[in-house]
């Protein structure tokens, strides 16, 4: 089925007439990851699911079916939504667990770890803050319907930490949950460049396995038995000692799709110019040229910056979002985009526009009115 990406809110810092702050709805085979959860948040979310069902029989969007909530960062404009659209959640009777991913640092994971107070210099807007003032305001087991874990990660170093909702205590763990019965799509965090700790979410399709080698069975005169075991992924030990390496049996595997939505972020983020090119990027263009200035003292990018990122990380579709108030029409966006002769379709977004990945690697822009989504193709060799 692919990977849906909805876009609710296009607006950097504040909202506009035009546009509301940040916030993605992921939707994947096994649940939907929500990236970013600005002010608002569930009105647009349940808004996009009346369009859903006026417009697109079949297709749903629903609260319940959310799974995780990622956060890039504690801005409030990509958080303040969170807290009473769970509440929204509890009084709808939700059950199903949630997750909730966000980035920290190594100090104040220590901090939490060791139970002392955060250091002196921790950011107002730093996650674990405003995650301890949303569970005595009622984010707990207590005074939500649904369970909750809330984890922090260091994400340059990989480490994590769980913070008990109930009981503020804090513990370590050994790697960062995936959510409860993903199997086909894995999320991962990487390292972005911004004023408070960030990072970029990538949702990665995980590759199919590949097909087993039939043919060297039967010329090696395997049992049933040991083509079973190989075929499940056990080596096998034959009777003259040969060891049989299971993985051997697998041809490749077929790379699968993945979305990177990158929140805010100077150009050239680490984490995105280090991993796999992703199917598609969502990335922010805060500013326009005149403006660059700004973009690296506050560390966003502008429209040329994000292009450039794209480039290095040799993405085919690039999505632009996160605009400045300044930016009054997306004209002024998409003139400032110059790919040169490099293979590379970018897509200026608005709020309730959808990505659509397709199994086989395609990329669709559905552009939203009030008439319903058009499709637009991305051809990368536009
Ligand atoms: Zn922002
Ligand atoms: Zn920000």
């Amino acid at each position: 089925m692919g990977i849906d990406v909805h876009v609710l809110g296009t607006a950097s810092a504040r909202p506009t007439n035009r546009r509301d702050v940040s916030g993605s709805a992921v939707k994947c085979p096994e649940g939907i990851a929500v990236i970013d959860c600005g002010e608002g948040f569930q009105n647009r979310f349940s808004h996009q699911r009346k369009m859903l069902k006026q417009h697109e029989k079949g297709t749903t969007l629903k609260p319940g079916n959310v799974d995780v909530l990622l956060f890039t960062h504690g801005h409030l404009d990509h958080t303040w939504g969170a807290l009473p659209w769970m509440q929204t959640m509890s009084l709808d009777h939700r059950d199903t667990p949630l997750l909730i991913l966000g980035p920290s640092t190594g100090a104040v994971l220590d901090a939490l770890l060791s139970g002392s107070e955060l250091p002196k210099d921790t950011h107002p807007s730093e996650l674990a803050r405003q995650w301890r003032s949303w569970h005595s305001l009622g984010a707990n087991d207590s005074g939500l319907s649904f369970p909750t874990r809330w984890v922090l990660g260091d994400i340059n170093k990989n480490r994590w930490v769980e913070l008990n909702a109930q009981t503020g205590k804090a513990v370590a763990l050994d790697s960062m949950p995936q959510p409860i019965g993903w199997s086909s799509c894995k999320i991962e965090a990487l390292q972005t460049r911004h004023s408070v700790p960030s990072c970029a979410w990538a949702i990665k399709q995980v590759g199919k396995r590949g097909k087993f080698d039939r043919l060297r069975a039967a010329e090696l005169r395997l049992t049933e038995e040991q083509r079973m075991s190989l075929a499940r992924g056990d080596d096998v030990t034959l009777e003259n000692g040969d060891l049989l390496d299971a993985d051997s049996f697998r041809g490749k595997s077929g790379s699968g799709l993945s979305v990177i939505l990158s929140g805010d972020t100077a150009e050239g983020a680490p984490g995105l110019l280090s991993t796999a090119t992703p199917t598609l990027l969502v990335h922010e263009a805060t500013f326009l040229e005149a403006q660059s200035d700004k973009a690296v003292e506050h560390l966003h990018s502008t429209v040329a910056g994000a292009v450039r990122t794209a480039q290095q990380m040799k993405v085919s579709h690039l999505a632009l979002t996160h605009y400045s108030s300044r930016i009054k029409d997306l004209e002024t966006v998409s003139n400032e985009v110059d790919v040169g002769d490099v293979h590379l379709d970018v897509v200026c977004l608005n709020d309730g526009d959808r990505l659509r990945v397709g199994e086989d690697g395609s990329v669709s822009h559905l552009v939203f009115s009030q008439e319903g989504w058009s499709k637009r193709n991305m051809s990368p060799n536009r």
